[in-house]
């Protein structure tokens, strides 16, 4: 049974593949190899997530390789941004660009030599060769092979060539690029996730290596790179699966050992479709910007395709998942990516957190909405870490935080008394009396010099209440509209001492104390 190159459907029961790797768990070498060409996606962020347990849990080392030989594409930011993303993410490295190690140097485009000499031995052993096809007529070959129906391969046109002949063309000046020859075999390996995959020959196009430009190819410059330091397992997403037949190829041309593959399913959105940035937040900065902690985006990302074997556990915290995590558990198929999960998780890991860890990532996004300064003094924080508790129960992320925080920073009696949301409670019977008995007490105690403390509120309230009669939600949702905005909203006994205690801050933002918002509402109602 064989597979179609672009079939991708694994073949169950194929004979033995021709290599694979034993190794002894501390010779266990991974690389994760970002191209610096945007953001950090999560797709594969969750491949350097994988890579990085198995390194830690087999004692093996994690390498950074930055495959940036896409020279238009790559930038020296997304290179600072990608390290700086796995880096919140918790994930370390033993040899890489900053790391070093004896392999170095990790960025590919510092080893173009080692490319070069690669390519000129496979040319002197016969096992590339010279192709002069020109773009045109290569493009030719591809229209005539889709007018009949045929994969686009390349007909091997070079390959015929005599190799004395073609360098001596190549050294009149002429330029060409150099093939790789694809074996007349079927193209086995091994693959961790797929089981042993076949590709028949014929679907795979003598790929090439070096460009005429002298520009090395990814599938060449990836196996040279995994040879030469020594990668024994190369964990990556299967959207490379359909390269590896090109890359078994030039190991055995090369005469080195095949690693191990571990091919990760591709990650969909909730419409099935590949996930991408039409389905909103698909980047590490994103989730980071959006307040997503980084332990619940690393126990979810740990889910996509997994789980542990005879349970339904999912809360997995990064030294659990090392312990627990197995690349023979990870399923071929693909994962939806599902937001719910991830915030379900993520308000674990918040209520999980110590309150000062919380106040810590909180407080930028107060910082950028205006509301709090860039530095809190300790006052301040002693109050935030206040708001921050009362509050934090109510979001999936912190960045929603600011705008549950509208109870105590902004108050807006007009809009209030406009809501067709407060329209019942302000129309009933009750309310216009509880208003004014309120306000009475209120100010009689400003004008005591009293401070108005949770019980000093309590003990108001029950005066409201003999004195009109209301109770339940007759009495306090009027009261909240008065202090809030809003019927609903966070317990009294909290909110009351924050409100005062806010109002005698330096703030950016003023927030009012309970006389001032009484004040103001009786104002817009015209009392
Ligand atoms: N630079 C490749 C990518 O970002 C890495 C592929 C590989 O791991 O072999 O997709």
């Amino acid at each position: 049974m064989r597979r179609d190159f672009d079939s991708r459907q694994p073949i169950a029961d194929s004979p033995p593949c021709y290599h694979k790797t034993v190794t002894s768990k501390s010779n266990v070498r991974v690389r994760f190899a970002p191209s610096p060409t945007g953001q950090l996606h999560v797709g594969n962020a969750r491949t350097a997530l994988v890579n990085w347990l198995y390194a830690r849990q087999t004692g093996g080392t994690m390498i950074l390789r930055i495959e940036d030989t896409d020279i238009e594409r790559s930038e020296a930011r997304f290179e600072t941004q990608l390290i700086d993303d796995l880096n919140w993410l918790g994930l370390d490295w033993d040899e890489g660009p900053d790391a070093g190690g004896p392999y170095a140097p990790y960025r590919q485009s510092d080893r173009t030599p080692i490319y070069r000499e690669y390519a000129e031995r496979l040319l002197s052993e016969g096992k590339a060769y010279l192709c002069f096809c020109t773009e045109a007529e290569l493009q030719r070959q591809r229209e005539l092979a889709h007018a009949e129906h045929r994969q686009p391969i390349y007909p091997g046109t070079c390959r015929k060539l005599d190799p004395a002949e073609a360098l001596q063309r190549r050294a009149n000046g002429e330029t060409g690029a150099i093939r790789l020859q694809i074996p007349e075999r079927p193209i086995r390996f091994h693959d961790i996730v797929h089981g042993q995959v076949e590709f028949s020959n014929e679907v795979v196009s003598d790929p090439i290596i070096l460009r005429s430009s002298g520009m090395p190819v990814y599938n060449y410059v990836v196996v040279i790179d995994d040879a030469l330091m020594k990668i024994t397992h190369v964990i990556r997403g299967d959207d490379h699966l359909s390269n590896t037949p090109k890359q078994v190829a030039l190991y055995e041309a090369l005469n080195w050992p095949v690693p191990e593959f571990a091919h990760l399913s591709t990650i969909l959105g909730a419409d099935r479709e590949r996930l991408s940035k039409r389905h909103g937040a698909t980047s590490i900065a994103n989730f980071r910007e959006m307040g997503v902690l980084p332990e619940a985006l690393t126990n979810y990302l740990a889910l996509l395709g997994w789980a542990p074997s005879g349970g339904t556990r999912e809360i997995f915290s990064p030294p659990e998942l090392v312990k627990e995590f197995t690349l023979e558990r990870v399923t071929p198929s693909p994962a939806v990516f599902d937001m719910e999960k991830l915030y379900w998780l993520n308000r674990h890991y918040i209520k999980e957190s110590a309150l000062g860890k919380i106040v810590d990532l909180a407080a930028p996004f107060f910082g950028s909405a205006g509301l709090l300064p860039a530095q809190l003094e300790d006052a301040t924080r002693i109050w935030f870490e206040r708001v921050v508790s009362l509050l934090v129960a109510s979001v999936d992320r912190l960045d929603q935080l600011p705008g549950r925080a509208a109870h105590i920073f902004s108050f807006d009696p007009s809009a209030a008394l406009a809501s067709p949301d407060n329209a019942d409670v302000l129309g009933s019977s009750n309310a216009g009396a509880v208003f004014s008995a309120f306000t009475v007490k209120i100010l009689d105690l400003q004008s005591c010099g009293e401070a108005l403390t949770a019980e000093r509120f309590k003990a108001i309230m029950n005066e409201v209440k003999a004195e009109t009669l209301a109770k339940g939600k007759e009495l306090f949702h009027p009261v909240r509209i008065m202090l809030t905005g809003s019927h609903s909203g966070p317990e009294f006994d909290k909110l009351i001492p924050i409100l005062e205690e806010g109002s005698t801050l330096p703030l950016p933002k003023h927030v009012m104390s309970v006389v001032e918002r009484v004040k103001v509402f009786n104002e817009a109602r015209g009392k």
